[in-house]
């Protein structure tokens, strides 16, 4: 075990659907379960980690706009799908003895805590993962500008954003098999080309903050610890 990660403090971004497994729709625990011991294993290397998960798994705005309905009310019943999805991710970690706690955006104590900056910030420095549910808290955002925020909140080092596949492609690698992973890239780049790894305000936000996004794959047993302990794949967006 590596006694130096690559990070000290770091937020991972999974999309909802990364925990449905073959479902099609919801919450497959052993796909839950199996994320968590990939952040205990980052824990175990010493690593502070932050999560934001999404909520596509369950519900997304627009398919109550799409439908004529309330945009910010669809929004809303999002983001009360990334409170669902954070605390199953925090009774999976508590499961294989992590210590992990839900803030959330919107209040909602008799669930979790109310997400502030100095309580998340104070969790992480106690070792605790901090589970950040609810988004940003406002409509007309997703949980990637959620995981931009809290990670230059928090001040991490790194944003890892769990992927299908284990980078940023030239092509999509699963349809041309001359697809080439990068292995680096700038946020500039990555904005300027519509490279599509998270949405624009995502990027914007870790440029400006500095913060380097580590593309990777949800999927791979052990990739999160394995990159930050130097090996694994993945590509780096950085300034
Ligand atoms: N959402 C929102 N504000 C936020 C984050 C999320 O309104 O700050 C809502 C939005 O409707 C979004 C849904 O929550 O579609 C689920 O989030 P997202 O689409 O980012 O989830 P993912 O695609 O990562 O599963």
């Amino acid at each position: 075990m590596s006694l130096n990660p690559l990070y000290r403090r770091v937020v991972l971004k999974a999309s909802g659907e990364a925990l449905m497994g073959e479902q099609g729709f919801g919450i497959d625990v052993s796909v839950v379960d199996r994320i968590a011991a990939d952040i205990a294993a980052a824990r175990a290397l010493g690593v502070e980690v932050g999560v934001v998960i999404g909520g596509g798994n369950i519900f997304r705005g627009v398919a109550v706009a799409s439908k004529g309905g309330d945009r910010v009310t669809g929004d809303h019943m999002g983001m009360l799908a990334t409170v669902i999805n954070s605390l199953a991710l925090r009774t999976s970690l508590n499961k294989i003895g992590v210590d992990a706690v839900v803030l959330s955006a919107i209040a909602m104590p008799e669930l979790c805590e109310s997400f502030s900056q100095r309580q998340a910030t104070s969790y992480m420095n106690a070792g605790k993962v901090v589970i950040f549910a609810g988004g940003t808290g406002n409509p007309f955002f997703t949980t990637d500008s959620a995981a931009a925020l809290r990670a230059a909140e928090i001040g991490a080092d790194a944003l890892f954003k769990g992927t299908q596949v284990d980078g940023v492609y030239s092509a999509d690698p699963h349809k041309n098999k001359d697809a080439v992973r990068y292995e680096r890239l700038s946020h500039e780049r990555v904005m300027r080309e519509g490279l599509g790894i998270m949405d624009t305000a995502a990027i914007a936000l870790a440029r400006e903050n500095n913060i380097p996004i580590i593309v990777f794959s949800i999927h791979e047993e052990g990739g999160f610890a394995a990159i930050l302990k130097g090996a694994g794949h993945c590509t780096i967006v950085d300034n």
